[in-house]
């Protein structure tokens, strides 16, 4: 197996160590034009199986060598950075987003996991007098369930395996039905430096998903994607008593004091909202801004959204690229024409574009409210509703009255000010004169609907551990 079956190799699950075959494929298309990318295979319950039995059999000697874990880590990292240039094309024929993008993508993939192998979660003596040695340590949960979604397939593929592995955890990877493709590459080129069964990829449907977190074998579940599905896994996985770790939506606010400079905000704020066309979990997705500002900023907003240009991703200097699946385009549509039909106005685009694809115009609303559903439900999609606010206290009230709690993020010219405002959002992370901004040992994890359990950084591998304590009586 190696970096050179990535190109116009049929797509294979990949089964300890192994490229596997299904009995059954479906198909993957392109957002940008609606062509076939490829066949994916489509796993069976008894693949799946395989895949679980693999990593059982594979994880007691993954975990006894934390040297040799290292090592083959970086190594995997290593042939992922080789195939920046397979990998990113893949990524966008599936998903839709700019090539630089997906470029990026991969290589923040493979420096999430070189990141992660290099901490080490070492034992903790918390007593030691004359009475008792206790000693705290971290043993791995065994078998990981992880599901990704489909707007940053590598990457938060990468967020699970980066800390799932070098704890010393077996993984089982299941990407969207949507973008198959590139995790399946991605996946074949990492397990090519592994011990086999430590790291296997299926692709399926939904059930597929149903089925992992239902499997005897694993024991967490690390899930990103929707409430609804989040909701659906929590209640699964309770029979077994697994781990598990939910990222869910969110509808992040960004909150603009009355002393912030417009141009300023404007430029994080476009950046922020319209990377991957709005597909982002903590993407802004509603904007609060004093009436007395209104008009500066949505004049700034509006010079720099309406300077995106839209396109397929394979296009030089494409910012925004297609929706990446018709559901979510119908989703994103709708919502904006039901904010049109409800008094906002479109500064900028307003309506899917014309012609084959599944494009929409990066839209600009003014005169939004809450109440309407583009402010209060997440959009997930290339629109950014402005709400003008005339009392901070009421504007902070709206931002957290929410079920979302993902992320936040507060806008001023004065940092003291700005970090009271901050203090006072309830959400896992609130960014002060930036958004989107993650590092790989910066935790990360919502409140409330938003999700259970956080990842990344020590607070990450911990995640993927289990606590043993050892109480030795001094006679
Ligand atoms: P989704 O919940 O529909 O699907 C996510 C994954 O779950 C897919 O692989 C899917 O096949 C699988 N799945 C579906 N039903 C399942 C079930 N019953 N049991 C097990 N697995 C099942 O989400 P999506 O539409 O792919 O992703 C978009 C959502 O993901 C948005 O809400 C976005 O905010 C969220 N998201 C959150 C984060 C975060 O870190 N908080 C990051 C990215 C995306």
């Amino acid at each position: 197996m190696g970096s050179d079956v990535i190109a116009g190799a049929e797509p294979a699950l990949v089964i300890a160590g192994e490229r596997v075959a299904a009995a059954t494929t479906f198909a993957v298309h392109d957002p940008a034009t609606g062509a076939l990318v490829a066949e994916a295979p489509d796993a069976s319950r008894a693949q799946l199986d395989d895949a679980f039995a693999a990593a059982a059999a594979a994880q007691p000697g993954w975990a006894a060598d934390p040297g040799a874990r290292r090592a083959a880590l970086l190594g995997a990292v290593g042939a992922l950075l080789g195939a920046v240039d397979r990998l990113a094309p893949l990524l966008t024929a599936e998903q839709g987003k700019p090539l630089a993008q997906a470029r990026d993508e991969v290589q923040g993939a493979a420096w999430w996991i070189a990141q992660h192998a290099k901490i080490a979660l070492e034992p903790e003596v918390i007593r030691d007098d004359d009475r008792a040695h206790v000693t705290v340590r971290r043993v791995p949960v065994g078998v990981v369930a992880a599901i990704t979604p489909w707007n940053f397939p590598l990457l938060l593929a990468a967020w699970k395996l980066g800390p799932a592995l070098s704890t010393g955890n077996a993984v089982v990877l299941k990407p969207s039905p949507y973008t198959p493709l590139s995790t399946l590459a991605m996946v074949e080129l990492l397990a090519a430096h592994l011990p086999p069964g430590v790291l296997s990829a299926v692709s399926g449907g939904n059930d597929l998903g149903a089925w992992m977190t239902a499997h005897p074998v694993p024991r967490k579940v690390s899930f990103t994607g929707s409430i609804a599905t989040g909701k659906a896994i929590a209640a699964a996985v309770a029979d077994d008593l697994k781990h598990v770790t939910l990222e869910l939506g969110g509808n992040d606010a960004a909150v603009v004091l009355d002393d912030a400079d417009p141009a300023a905000v404007a430029r994080g704020i476009v950046e922020a909202s319209f990377l991957n066309a709005g597909q982002v979990c903590c993407a802004v997705k509603r904007v609060y801004v004093p009436a007395s500002l209104e008009a500066a900023l949505v004049d700034a907003l509006a010079d720099r959204v309406a300077a995106l240009r839209v396109g397929p991703g394979t296009e030089e200097g494409v910012d925004v690229g297609p929706v990446s699946n018709a559901p979510q385009l119908e989703r994103v549509a709708g919502l904006v024409g039901a904010a049109l039909r409800d008094g906002a106005e479109a500064v900028v685009g307003g309506s899917r574009l014309a012609g084959g694809g599944l494009f929409h115009a990066p839209t600009l609303l003014r005169g939004a409210r809450d109440g309407m559903a583009i402010v209060d439900e997440e959009q997930f999609g290339p629109a950014l509703p402005v709400i003008a606010y005339r009392d901070e206290d009421a504007a902070i009230a709206a931002a957290n009255g929410t079920r979302y709690g993902l992320d936040g993020s507060v806008w001023s010219a004065d940092p003291e000010r700005a970090e009271a405002v901050a203090a006072r959002l309830e959400c896992g992370t609130t960014w002060i004169n930036t958004h989107l901004a993650n590092h790989p040992y910066q935790p990360f994890g919502g409140t409330k609907w938003s999700g259970l359990g956080t990842e990344n950084g020590r607070w990450g591998l911990e995640s993927f551990t289990e606590v043993r304590v050892t109480h030795r009586a001094v006679a």
